[in-house]
């Protein structure tokens, strides 16, 4: 084989997978090369919320919020049960050094919000804060004109032709004049980005998943790693059992490249594939993908072709939220509206079938599991014009004034009606029912208690509710009108099916081998939760851990105890 090019480490996908495992080898002194098949940084990790999910971290013990790699693992073996448990392991014991060696020596840095509970919040050894680490924002001028190489947030993460929002500057926005120190932080913002409007094409005050690549980014310049954009993993080249090289497209050149230790995949999974995800889970009609539009498999079918196993043994192939569309956009119903006092969903029927304020997972779910017995695909979100004032619904923000209503109205996105019945023949589901749903509902709303799917009832389900509202957060009556709906689908954020790999990232053969010099990290490992939503943060966490232990495995680095399952 003639190479055109060799290097220690060749990465494929810039991504948290990928930018993690080119970090921590390049800080391991190896000679590394990152290929990106785009012309930027960021992938899915981009558009994201940016949350890591990694137990017992010293920075949630340095923010206030401690937290046991004990519990999490009792909250583990309750939720999958004894499964992926070399994974798991892995993943626990590795967690917090993997995190200490990216905050001492890079600008990656994350800090530990005081609430931000597990998704399933009753069960033992569950976290309520602590386990959960949000990126710290970032400064996107410290990029120059490289800036340009982030891949932007989705459109409804940004309002103003650019300006990111996160949760925290939500408040501030809405109620400007609501004091001196709203005033002061909304004027600060709202500055800035005008100043930032001036030379870039958005704004440069990055929070969340943008915040979180771009210190990745930021990163990777500051050590000089060298990122390959346009270059395309075609496919792995396999010589004596062992992953030597890659054929790649870069630019209109077709290359080969050696890697003299190992090649890692990280090009974020086939979230953005249908026709794989059918083939995966034919049973679940699922058209659209939040995931980032180059998640199209490429790492996962390179490896697959390279002798590697699909590990698809998962409660459910993908994670998925819940999404409104309206044209080109599609908005993830995450936190903003399903758990708030005052809505309901409901399928063809008229009838409730989930408690909505569980995570926007768990919605996907129980929207498939019943979709065969009553059609909830599209399912519908129900709410009263009280109920957009105070918190909004999808694309529409708290305080949606009669302009913003009609504009959605006229796309189609959002429906309108004076009666519940007249509401219940526009969106195409059964008009009695729906009153007496709505019936019911207002019933649990009075005592607080929602006898039928429990809404409101885990401390998780209260944190995305309305702590100002009594006796639940999560329940009001749905009684003044007008009536609203808009419509949700099932959409892919991530897949768990992936290639089959071992506590080091090693991907593994159809005899459970691992394959000499090749890795799997980030969505194009399969998921240790099994397609189970544990918590925020359970894509990227592990992302970020298993780079380090496919780094710590290359440079043969006996760093890491050996793992044993606890
Ligand atoms: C709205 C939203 C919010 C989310 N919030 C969270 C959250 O808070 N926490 C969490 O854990 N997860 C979250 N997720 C999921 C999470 O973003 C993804 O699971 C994660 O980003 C996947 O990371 P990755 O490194 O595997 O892939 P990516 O970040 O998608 O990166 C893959 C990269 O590989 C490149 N690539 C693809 N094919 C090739 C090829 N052939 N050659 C070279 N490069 C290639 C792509 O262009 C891309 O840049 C969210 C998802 C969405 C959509």
């Amino acid at each position: 084989m003639r190479w055109d090019r060799e290097v220690d480490v060749l990465i494929f996908g810039a991504g948290m997978g990928g930018m993690c495992a080119a970090l921590f080898a390049s800080l391991d002194g190896l000679d590394v090369l990152l290929c990106e098949k785009t012309d930027q940084v960021g992938g899915t990790t981009s558009t994201s919320a940016g949350t890591i999910w990694i137990p017992g971290s010293n920075q949630a013990k340095r923010d206030g919020v401690p937290d046991k790699i004990g519990d999490a693992r009792r909250f583990l073996d309750a939720e999958i049960g004894p499964r992926a448990l070399e994974q798991r392991e892995a993943f626990l014991q590795a967690g917090p050094a993997a995190l200490d060696t990216l905050e001492a020596s890079t600008d990656v840095k994350f800090v530990a919000p005081p609430m931000h509970p597990d998704y399933h919040s009753n069960q033992p050894g569950r976290a309520l804060a602590g386990r959960a680490l949000a990126p710290l924002p970032f400064d996107g001028r410290l990029l120059g004109k490289d800036f340009d190489r982030v891949r932007p947030p989705i459109a409804p993460f940004m309002v103003l032709g650019g300006m990111m929002v996160g949760k925290l500057d939500i408040p501030y926005l809405l109620k400007p004049f609501g004091s001196v120190a709203n005033f002061m932080a909304a004027s600060k913002l709202l500055l800035r980005h005008a100043t930032d409007r001036l030379r870039f094409k958005r704004g440069t005050r990055l929070v969340m998943g943008n915040a979180l690549v771009g210190r990745l980014f930021y990163s990777l310049r500051q050590r000089n790693v060298p990122i390959e954009y346009g270059a395309k993993l075609v496919e792995l080249v396999k010589s004596n059992g062992r992953v030597e090289g890659a054929v790649v497209d870069i630019g209109d050149k077709r290359q080969t490249l050696r890697a003299r230790r190992a090649i890692i995949l990280a090009t974020g999974g086939f979230g953005a594939d249908t026709k794989l995800q059918k083939q995966y889970n034919a049973n679940a009609p699922i058209e659209h993908a939040t995931a980032f539009a180059g998640a199209t498999g490429d790492g996962f079918k390179a490896g697959q072709a390279a002798g590697g196993a699909i590990d698809a043994n998962h409660m459910m192939d993908s994670f998925y939220f819940p999404s409104s569309l309206n044209g080109e956009i599609n908005f993830p119903h995450i936190l903003l509206d399903r758990a708030k006092p005052g809505l309901i969903a409901v399928n063809k029927d008229g009838r409730r079938f989930v408690n909505e304020s569980n995570s926007y997972h768990d919605f996907v779910e129980a929207m498939l599991r019943t979709n065969s017995v009553s059609p909830c695909i599209p399912a519908w979100l129900v709410c009263d014009r009280s109920f957009i004032r105070d918190y909004g619904i999808g694309l529409l923000h708290p305080g949606a004034g009669r302009r913003e209503i009609e504009r959605y109205i006229a796309d189609g996105y959002l429906k309108r009606a004076e009666t519940l019945m007249e509401l219940a023949a526009q969106i195409g589901v059964d008009g009695r029912n729906l009153v007496r749903t709505v019936q019911e509902h207002n019933r649990y709303a009075e005592t607080g208690v929602d006898e039928a799917f429990g809404k409101g009832g885990t401390e998780y389900n209260q944190f995305n509710g309305d702590p100002a509202n009594k006796p639940n957060p999560c329940l009001r009556p749905i009684q003044h009108a007008p009536y609203f709906a808009v419509a949700v689908y099932p959409s892919t954020m991530g897949t768990c099916v992936g290639l089959a790999t071992d506590g080091d990232a090693r991907v593994l053969d159809e005899r459970g081998e691992p394959i000499g010099g090749l890795y799997a990290v980030g969505n194009d490992m399969a998921s240790l939760f099994r397609g189970v939503y544990v918590g925020p943060g359970i894509t990227l966490g592990p992302a970020l851990v298993f780079a380090y232990r496919a780094v710590m495995d290359v440079a043969s680095k006996a760093r890491l105890a050996p793992v044993v399952p606890g």
